[in-house]
């Protein structure tokens, strides 16, 4: 059988908002492809750059196991992944040249993968992967005759065949001391699912469509239970686009699970958490977090979005969470068309309103294949975010980038202060000086908005 070796292009260095963030899991869909391909008797390596600051260290790599065939997998189930960096595109196509050079067969897969795989072609790519790679990059392992650009193949839908990551390809414990260093706790990534049904209309699914795919409870809780007892996780990020769709999948992990939960953090939809016994379910299970899409406070824009939420839902979730003892985090985007600047302010209403742990905002990011992106592809000044949540308006947008810059800032410092609670730690003298400094700034960027509404009527 041919050497093989199987890398993914992620490098946390060349991401500096992520690498200040100080999270990085461990690439869940290469190393479940690992598993794979060791379960079918493949000699393989596995080539994690995530901490490596420099893309030339592959050739190091590539030296050392000399494959026959080299693998580029970026992870499906990574968020940085789906947001298809140009930083990361060109990681992608250093490590195809360096392969090329020394004589290896490549092959490609992974979100930016599929919707520019001409690019991939272009860059020296052998075979490039369109949508879910499992099955083609098996039968290429096993000898298949695949080349150039493939269609896309259905996705598989008995997830209980998957195997278990193959952890052990991986320094696991550099990603526990950095978290460890960082968060004083260990969390890794878990996917109970693939796919999302919803149709959210800028959010893109280059791997799996609009398919939908669970996990029995009990194979994934045996894999948290893993990753628990051999290698010392303290926390679980379920990975999934919406985590739990279905109230009798949770039910089900709840009893596996039993009376020793694992802490775990999610991301799921307000609509689905309108009824208090599901919510007592996620607390239960383990929950300790969730995220949810709250987008905007104006009904118009998410109705526009495809969102398929209201505005009163997001009060009624919000309220359930809180109630049992959940931190509740909220997604919140500006610059949607159409969205105006009473919109932005009902937005930081409704933050002020229900008081949310976290918040994360971006600017509307239009990525090719979404109706989103088909509405504004006339308008495009560039297609593609250099790092994660670089917050580039893209598009001939409504207002200026400065607007959404001090609409952001403005956001923030007033979430800052609501949620500011006086200690007399260090890190409480921490906050406390963070929030003076958002109380400074609070009246500056408030008038920075209204300057860029009044110049825009
Ligand atoms: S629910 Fe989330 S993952 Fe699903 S379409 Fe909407 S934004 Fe995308």
């Amino acid at each position: 059988m041919a050497r093989v070796l199987l890398a993914h292009n992620y490098h946390l260095p060349l991401d500096p908002r992520e690498a200040r963030a100080g999270k990085p899991y461990p690439p869940l869909g290469t190393l479940v492809s690992a598993a794979m391909a060791e379960r079918a008797g493949h000699d393989l390596a596995v080539y994690d750059p995530m901490f490596t600051p420099s893309v030339e260290t592959f050739a190091s790599s590539l030296d050392g196991h000399r494959p026959e065939r080299v693998a580029i997998l970026a992870d499906p189930h990574a968020v940085a992944q789906k947001m298809c960096l140009t930083s990361m595109r060109d990681a992608a196509f250093t490590m195809i040249r360096l392969a090329k050079e020394r004589g290896a067969t490549v092959l490609v897969a992974g979100p930016d993968t599929s919707d520019r795989p001409e690019m991939y072609q272009s860059a020296g790519a052998d075979v490039v992967v369109v949508g879910e790679h499992d099955t083609p990059l098996l039968a290429w392992l096993d000898g298949a005759p695949l080349a150039g650009i493939l269609p896309r193949t259905p996705v598989m839908t008995n997830l209980e065949a998957l195997p278990f990551p193959a952890w052990d390809r991986v320094d696991m414990p550099a990603y526990a001391q950095r978290w460890r260093a960082k968060h004083g706790a260990w969390e890794v990534n878990v996917s109970t699912a693939r796919g999302c049904p919803y149709r959210c209309n800028w959010c893109a699914k280059p791997t799996w469509g609009r398919t939908y795919h669970v996990r029995p409870a009990e194979h994934v809780v045996a894999e948290v239970r893993a990753l628990v007892s051999r290698h010392g996780v303290d926390q679980i990020w379920f990975t999934d686009d919406i985590f739990g769709i279905k109230p009798s999948w949770l039910a089900a992990y709840r009893k596996c699970i039993g009376d020793t939960p694992v802490p775990y953090r999610c991301l799921t939809r307000v609509d689905l958490l309108q009824d208090a016994a599901y919510v007592a379910d996620l607390a239960a299970s383990g929950c300790r977090e969730v995220w949810v899409g709250v987008e905007s406070g104006a009904q118009h824009v998410l109705d526009a979005m495809d969102k398929d939420c209201t505005v009163e839902e997001m009060r009624r979730a919000s309220g359930l969470l809180r109630d049992h003892g959940i931190r509740r985090g909220f997604f919140l985007q500006l610059g949607y068309p159409g969205e105006t600047v009473q919109d932005v302010l009902a937005t930081a209403r409704l933050i002020r309103e229900l008081g949310p742990e976290e918040i994360g905002i971006t600017v509307s990011y239009p990525l090719p294949g979404t109706p989103f992106h088909d509405r504004v592809k006339d308008q495009l000044r560039a297609t593609n975010w250099e790092a994660a949540m670089d917050n580039e308006v893209l598009f001939a947008s409504e207002y200026p980038q400065a607007f959404y810059d001090a609409a952001r800032e403005l956001i923030r410092s007033e979430h800052a202060l609501i949620r500011f609670e006086p200690d007399v730690s260090r890190a409480g003298a921490r906050r406390a000086a963070g929030a003076m400094y958002h109380l400074c700034r609070w009246p500056l960027q408030r008038a920075k908005l209204a300057i860029h509404a009044r110049r825009h009527a």
